[in-house]
């Protein structure tokens, strides 16, 4: 079986801005912890941003926080070692966390802090996939689920 990379927020660990986990309770995450496939992973922790911190979006190829601190430089390292966490393992599959600015898989924060949402891709979920590693959010597990089968 193929080893997945998963959002250390979705697996309870509070590494959220906020200092929060987000755990995503599902069958199938205690049958992979059971047969140690996961490899947990937070991008913004391992780019060197301590938690909690402030939020940030991605504004113009840029990572912004709310009190306009630039935090591409961390976003960026941190996309960059979940990829090589993942070629290290062989890992072919993600699941992150959808609408943060590293892990988003289908949308994200359009940028403005006014809690708007819009298509498109986190730093660490873009990454991955130009990679060939198929990134799923935590809404889309059945198609994981299938994916891996
Ligand atoms: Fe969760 Fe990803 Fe945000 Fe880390 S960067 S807290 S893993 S969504």
């Amino acid at each position: 079986m193929h080893k997945i990379l998963i959002s250390s927020c979705l697996l309870g660990t509070p590494v959220r801005y906020d200092g929060t986990g987000q755990q995503l309770l599902h069958p199938q995450i205690m049958a992979w912890q059971q047969q140690k496939l996961i490899v947990s992973f937070c991008p913004e922790v391992a780019g060197g941003l301590p938690t909690p911190r402030d939020p940030a979006e991605i504004s113009n190829d840029k990572v912004i926080t709310n009190t306009g601190d630039d935090v591409t430089t961390e976003f960026k390292l941190g996309a960059r070692k979940a990829l090589q966490l993942c070629q290290q393992h062989n890992i072919r599959f993600a699941l992150l966390k959808e609408s943060s600015p590293s892990c988003g898989r289908n949308t994200i924060y359009d940028g403005s802090h006014s809690g708007r949402k819009i298509t498109g891709m986190g730093l660490t979920a873009s990454l991955l996939e130009k990679n060939g590693i198929k990134v799923f959010s935590e809404q889309q597990m059945p198609a994981l689920v299938q994916a891996l089968a």
